[in-house]
């Protein structure tokens, strides 16, 4: 993707642990505060081409972490997958906009698209939160018991390929598509892939949503 080029400054890793296949949560010091639902630009090298990461950590801890799939054929996940605690990475400040202040809301979120909620939820109490979580396997509901145990019943968690007793089988563009009435005074703060973001704003639209309450952060 193209964006403004941001300085980075180097930093080290406090703690890099593979929570489940291929995803990664890795914890780096921390030098500058942010708002939770904001993203890092991260290079392992000065000059290297960064990636964004949204923040996945609260901004009282004492460390920031980013949560991470290992994109196989990709140049800056799979070393970075390798590092351990005490390397060195660059990381830029936090910048960004998707800071989902306003509520009543829908959270709505496919893989590592949770990041940032679960910074937000973290970092402040946080109430009228509907929180929709899509995933192919049950490994992949990441930090499921905090989302759990602070949003209760108004977390949901949708599996397309295994089931147990705690997920709804199938997609979450499934359960928006045949929910009658979805509020429309409600924002609705989409994260994750484009094609989740695409598909669950034409749903949104077609149900009446206005366009300004539909905000997303998508991961390309
Ligand atoms: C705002 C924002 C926030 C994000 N937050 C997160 C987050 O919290 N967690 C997260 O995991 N990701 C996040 N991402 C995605 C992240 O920035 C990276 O894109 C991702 O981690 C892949 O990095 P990589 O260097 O390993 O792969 P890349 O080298 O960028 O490659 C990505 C994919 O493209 C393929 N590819 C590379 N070059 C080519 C080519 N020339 N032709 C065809 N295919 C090619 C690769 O095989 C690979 O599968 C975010 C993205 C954005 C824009």
């Amino acid at each position: 993707m193209t964006h403004k080029r941001k300085q980075l400054y180097p930093t080290k890793v406090v703690d890099n642990v593979l929570i489940a296949n291929d995803v990664h949560y890795i914890s780096l010091e921390k030098s500058f505060d942010f708002y939770p639902g904001q993203v890092i630009a991260l290079a392992l090298n000065k000059d290297d081409e960064p990636r964004l990461y949204s923040i996945a950590s609260g901004n009282n801890e004492a460390h920031l972490s980013i949560l991470f799939d290992i994109k196989p054929d990709g140049e800056l996940t799979p070393p970075l997958a390798r590092a351990k605690k005490g390397d060195e990475v660059y990381i830029s400040q936090a910048f960004g906009k998707f800071l989902c202040q306003h509520t009543p809301a829908y959270w709505i979120a496919t893989g590592t698209g949770i990041a940032p909620f679960l910074s937000i939820l973290e970092s402040k109490d946080t109430k009228n939160i509907k929180l929709l979580h899509g995933a192919r396997t049950l490994d992949k509901f990441f930090f499921q018991n905090t989302f759990e145990e602070k949003l209760g019943a108004n977390y949901l968690r949708f599996c397309t390929t295994e089931t147990n007793d705690k997920v709804i089988a199938g997609r979450l563009t499934n359960y928006l598509q045949e929910t009658e009435a979805l509020p429309t005074d409600y924002k609705y703060y989409l994260c994750g892939s484009s094609q989740m973001v695409i598909d669950v704003r034409e749903i949104l639209i077609n149900k009446g949503i206005p366009f300004d309450n539909i905000i997303a952060e998508i991961y390309f």
